[in-house]
């Protein structure tokens, strides 16, 4: 390995790993590991999967790659006997932001445990050039800048040749294909994730330090921004745009494919399996029907093998993230699907009579998930509880009708970043005691079982903790000049700002510790309360939330009866970069939505996998974490999804109620008080928040906040016994085995897919 890097590094810079720059290093090891990939033949079989998506959160490359690639531990040992360090090289990486959050992580690690199976499976999905946008913090408020991540040399590799017509209202555009290669873990064999993109775009179009752009140059902006802004008629016109554009592309690589095989079109469902993630590829289905009928299909038989082809998964019940294109827009960009998504929608009316099942609607709008259900053979959720509510309640009318269509499938992590990458000395330790099986069965963490009451053992994962989090406060100075307190206990709540996950309940607790503190009440172990959360640059009250949050790190850093013992901070432009630093380091995972509204989360089980508590609700896979670890290695509280989607049902959740007990009404008034706004408050963005909460909070935030303090005071009471902790942090590790998404794969397989 040593002359392999050695012998790159002269060709190109005409010196060796000593003398080169972190720049030299990390270009030549990516090229290293390029060509490497290039040499892995495809994975073979006779049926494959697209999964398409129009998110890939992938994070950073290098390291993943080379693990998988089973070149890490060389290439790590040979730049440390150099006096280079793999971590300062990753540094120079750009991480692409081609996701929002949990779904599009999720299809990061479904590409990476598809791969490591040796399944044959793409992903499809769009090169954004500016992804989701950078988060910046000026004033204790969010601003938005873009996120260029495309260099001249990079991981994508331009498929020369490869190149399809998408006819639009507006005129055909050509495509363009990249690639990027993805390698199993150990597997010998690469798949690919095709990102299409158009020629014409134009970077330049947007200004210096913004996200702004002309809406309508369609052919200049269409894959700059992953979801812009949909607030008005041309940003969804744009998203529409978006997506006939992926699916399009994708729908023509995918018959290209089969031809160029010698498959018979007519058994397209024998060697294709098409995964529809969140419904924003759902118009795979009309645009595959349109092309079939272009190969000479009759309409009934290009239905009947596309419902056999196609698969859907759902993310959400949130109303407001169910997409419903009013036809007309359909009409003014698509033009050629409307006959088909007619047709499809006569063919629900004249079967049945229940107007909730229709796919276009009174008001003309277009139920994408509608079409999915109708028009597909499976229809899954992402963990038990929400497979549940789909089936007794959001989607019980077409359960009714397919109850054999709808299973569920329980989200998982790849263990590949979100143990072995991201936490090297946990990994090792538990290599040392139970061996490396649970890299490829993760079921086997479990051996750890048998050191749950070994002192010497749990001492050590304490000790591993620790040396995560003074890893973390360096990192924090150094990126954000923050001082945190490796000694303190680090309290945890990174992902997107929504109400639904309620991080304005955890800055309520803040302010109750914040006052209990001030009235003399000094815990025992300091505490440090870490936020990380982007908000989407036009949902006003989750910015208002984001400024709450910095008012308050302000604040607590600032008044010296306060910082020794309490702190509040929130990282910023939380990504997964980010996240491989903070999980590690974590001790207690806030998990704490409403109940009935996280459809699974993600991070649940990172943060599990890595030895932290949860303190959560009954909602998503924490339910599932709970039935694995048992009530006495968790921290459950809040009502639960019945009483939730009763109170929805009834409308008889009163926030202006909870805010007459004086306990609840001391720490929301606080918001709009004095401290908050010495700390660099704003009174619009306040006033706005604590208005939202004391008339509307349609979240539920007072429901189960007195709960949640009662909780939360115990988890820190606990932290005291460090034994007792780390024993739990010890079965929860063990019994995280079930979140590797190596899991959830094998069971898309098995039950979807059927690819072998
Ligand atoms: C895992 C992950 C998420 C998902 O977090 P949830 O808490 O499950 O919503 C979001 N963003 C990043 C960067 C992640 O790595």
């Amino acid at each position: 390995m040593e002359q392999r890097i050695e012998g790159l590094l002269k060709k190109k810079y005409g010196h060796g790993i000593k003398e080169s720059s972190n720049i030299e290093l990390f270009d030549i090891l990516m090229h290293m590991t390029k060509d490497e990939m290039e040499r892995h033949p495809a994975v073979p079989g006779k049926k494959k999967l697209y999964y398409i998506s129009a998110e890939f959160l992938m994070g950073k490359l290098l390291s993943n790659n080379l693990i998988n690639l089973d070149m890490y531990d060389d290439v790590k040992e040979v730049l440390n006997r150099n006096g280079k360090n793999i971590e300062d090289i990753e540094e120079i990486e750009l991480e692409p932001s081609l996701g929002n959050g949990g779904l599009g992580r999720l299809a990061a690690c479904f590409l990476d445990s598809i791969a490591t199976l040796n399944l044959p499976g793409d992903g499809i999905g769009l090169n954004y050039h500016y992804g989701l946008f950078k988060q910046i913090f000026s004033k204790n408020l969010q601003k938005e800048v873009k996120n260029p991540w495309i260099t001249e040399d990079d991981w994508l590799v331009k498929r020369e040749g490869v190149s399809f017509e998408v006819p639009f209202r507006r005129g055909t555009v050509k495509s363009v294909m990249y690639d990027i290669d993805i390698p199993g873990y150990k597997a010998g064999t690469i798949n690919k994730l095709h990102l299409f993109d158009l020629e014409s775009v134009d970077d330049k179009i947007v200004g210096e330090d913004s996200i702004s752009f002309d809406k309508k140059d369609i052919e200049k902006n269409l894959t700059l921004f992953l979801y812009p802004d949909d607030s008005d008629r041309e940003g969804l016109l744009l998203r529409i745009y978006q997506q006939y554009f992926m699916v399009s592309n994708g729908a023509q690589l995918i018959l290209k494919e089969m031809k160029e095989k010698g498959y018979n079109l007519h058994e397209l469902d024998k060697h294709v399996a098409i995964q529809i993630n969140d419904t924003h590829p759902s118009m795979v289905i009309p645009e595959l029907i349109r092309l079939l009928q272009n190969e000479g299909f009759k309409l009934d038989e290009a239905i009947d093998v596309v419902t056999k082809t196609c698969a859907y998964t759902n993310h959400t019940i949130l109303a407001e993230a169910l997409e419903k294109w009013p036809m007309d827009y359909l009409e003014e960009v698509v033009p050629h699907l409307i006959p088909i998504i007619r047709e499809l929608d006569n063919r629900v009316r004249e079967k049945y009579e229940d107007k909730s099942v229709r796919i276009i609607d009174d008001d003309l709008r277009v139920h994408m998930a509608h079409m999915d259900i109708h028009y597909g053979h499976s229809v899954n959720g992402v963990a038990a509880l929400h497979t549940q509510i789909l089936e007794d309640t959001e989607l019980n009318n077409f359960y009714k009708i397919y109850p054999e269509k709808f299973n569920n499938k329980t989200n998982g992590i790849t263990f590949r970043r979100w143990l072995v990458h991201c936490n090297p000395y946990l990994t090792a330790e538990i290599k040392k005691l139970i061996g490396d099986d649970f890299l490829k069965n993760a079921d086997k963490l479990e051996d750890l079982m048998k050191y749950e009451n070994n002192e010497e053992v749990l001492n050590r994962l304490g000790k591993i903790k620790h040396e995560n989090k003074v890893a973390l406060a360096n990192y924090f100075k150094e990126v954000q000049g923050e001082e945190l307190n490796p000694d303190s206990i680090f309290d945890v709540q990174v992902k997107r700002l929504h109400e639904y996950k309620r991080q304005q309940m955890n800055c309520l607790y803040a302010i109750y510790k914040y006052l209990d503190i001030k009235a003399g009440n000094k815990p025992k172990t300091p505490i440090t309360m870490i936020f990380g959360a982007k908000a989407a640059p036009a949902y006003i009250i989750a910015k208002d939330i984001i400024h709450l949050i910095l008012c308050l790190s302000e604040l607590t850093k600032n008044d010296p009866d306060v910082s020794p013992y309490f702190r509040v901070v929130m990282a910023e432009n939380y990504n997964v970069t980010y996240a491989g630093k903070i999980i590690p380091a974590a001790e207690v995972s806030e998990q704490i939505s409403l109940a009935s509204k996280e459809a699974s989360g993600t991070s649940n089980m990172k943060f599990m996998l890595n030895g932290a508590l949860t303190l959560g609700t009954e909602d998503g896979a924490n339910v599932e974490i709970r039935d694995l670890v048992g009530e006495d290695n968790i921290y459950i509280f809040g009502e639960k999804k019945d009483k939730v989607i009763k109170l929805y049902q009834n409308s008889s959740y009163d926030a202006s109620a909870y805010v007459k007990k004086p306990a609840i009404k001391k720490l929301v008034d606080f918001i709009i008080g004095d401290e908050i706004m010495k700390a660099g408050g704003n009174e619009e963005n306040l006033k706005r928040l604590h208005h939202e909460l004391i008339t509307k909070d349609y979240f539920m935030t007072f429901l189960d906040l007195e709960d949640y303090i009662e909780k939360k005071e115990q988890v820190f009471k606990d932290y005291e016994n460090k034994k007792e902790w780390n024993r739990k942090a010890l079965v929860n590790i063990a019994k995280a085995g079930f979140f590797s998404s190596d899991r959830t794969i094998a069971q898309y397989n098995e039950d979807i897919w059927k690819l072998r």
